[in-house]
């Protein structure tokens, strides 16, 4: 190994060496090395995990509960999820058989494409989007074939966009609404539609509804609630965003038993089971921790409110986003790429924001900021980006 080409040559998978690492981690990296940054980048909450949480995690371990769980994890927190799945979203799954805690959403995600994928198939990857997606589709042999949205359809689903990506080697879609990055929603008559062309093609669904309690303007309708899509649908969420549980990687996956069969042999062989004391807060979360999530939601909605509008009457065009922490305003009316105003922006202002193109296709033209901040930090941004769009728009 005497030089790092050598070593790429040699010792490193093909797939590994063509995915690109993280174009959001670039700006996280040039904002730490800055003072008096305010940053809008981070994609989490600004909450600490509710004490109650923490708490019942501490008493576990006093309690001595420190050994592997079950691989499927600890059937109190399955039953926790079922219930709450149903109560809230309507959507209901048996926990023995139909439900898997995984270690974050993000490995429910790895889980599902490598317990679907074939070398070759196709996967429909909604753009612009987290940007995990087409990486963890790649990783699993598959080619993750990019359908955009646009800002003039609110980034939401058209279903002429979805026919038009459709091959006879695509396998399944991988759905996220409310949107990383958008913050778009779809309505039940919306998923309707494009879930009549889903059925036509035989496809399988991932949906990633991470962001689902974070709907602020209607209330979340999964598609797997639609009958025809159930049996089709691997649903996937977990405990990070609405719960404030980020740094605990705890998620899940709830599906037809077929699909949580093969997710259960890769994962056991792989994770073993989801960390034992975050299971335990988990469940502390969905016991007693709703009152908590709303409080938090309420907070969301203001500064939404607040951001949008203010992107707004600082010269940036910005949609309504229905869900999420994110605003993803237009920047065309600065003449910049979303990579040179998000670099600018921070060099110029000292306010980080990830650009719009890292999040595929669709993305381009527009900035991701997250409101998940602080309103005085919030008002703070809108002053210097106020005063950085004007110094540009006027060029
Ligand atoms: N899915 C989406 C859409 C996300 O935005 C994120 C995190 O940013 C994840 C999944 C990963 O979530 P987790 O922390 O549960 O792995």
């Amino acid at each position: 190994m005497r030089t790092e080409q050598t070593a790429q040559k040699n010792y490193l998978s093909k797939v590994a060496q063509e995915i690109k690492p993280s174009g959001i981690r670039k700006f996280f990296d040039l904002a730490s090395q800055m003072e008096n940054v305010i940053s809008l980048g981070v994609g989490e909450p600004d909450f600490v995990t509710p004490w109650n949480v923490c708490e019942a995690s501490l008493a576990s371990m006093e309690q001595g509960y420190t050994a592997y769980t079950a691989n499927a994890g600890l059937l109190e927190l399955r039953e926790a999820i079922s219930q709450y799945l149903e109560s809230k979203f309507q959507t209901a799954y048996d926990p023995k058989t139909e439900l898997l805690v995984t270690v974050g959403a993000s490995q429910a995600i790895d889980l599902s494409f490598r317990a679907i994928l074939n070398p070759g198939d196709e996967v429909l990857v909604v753009e612009p989007s987290f940007v995990a997606y087409a990486p963890t589709v790649s990783l699993a042999g598959g080619v993750p074939v990019p359908v955009p949205t646009s800002h003039e359809n609110n980034f939401k689903l058209m279903p002429d966009m979805l026919e038009r990506a459709i091959t006879n080697k695509t396998k399944a879609i991988l759905l996220c609404f409310p949107s990383n990055p958008t913050g778009a929603t779809m309505t039940k008559e919306e998923l309707e539609q494009i879930a009549r062309i889903i059925e036509k093609h035989d496809l399988i669904v991932l949906s990633d509804e991470i962001y689902a309690e974070l709907s602020y303007d209607h209330e979340h309708y999964s598609i797997a609630r639609i009958p025809e899509m159930r049996e089709r649908t691997i649903l996937i969420s977990g405990f990070s965003k609405a719960f404030a549980m980020t740094g605990w990687r705890l998620g899940y996956v709830a599906g037809p038993q077929v699909f949580l069969q093969a997710m259960l042999k890769i994962h056991q062989y792989t994770m073993m089971c989801a960390p034992t004391m975050a299971q335990y807060g988990a469940l502390e979360a969905l016991t007693n921790g709703l009152d908590d999530v709303q409080k938090m939601i309420r907070s969301y909605r203001q500064r939404r409110n607040y951001f949008v509008k203010a992107c707004r009457e600082i010269g940036l065009e910005c949609h309504t986003p229905g869900g999420a922490f994110y605003a993803f305003p237009s920047i065309r009316a600065t003449g910049l790429t979303s990579d040179e105003f998000a670099e600018r922006l921070l060099e110029e202002e000292r306010v980080a924001v990830v650009p719009g193109s890292v999040f595929g296709s669709g993305g381009e033209g527009h900035i991701r900021c997250s409101y998940a901040r602080s309103l005085e930090e919030l008002q703070e941004a809108i002053k210097r980006m106020g005063r950085f769009v004007q110094k540009y728009v006027k060029q």
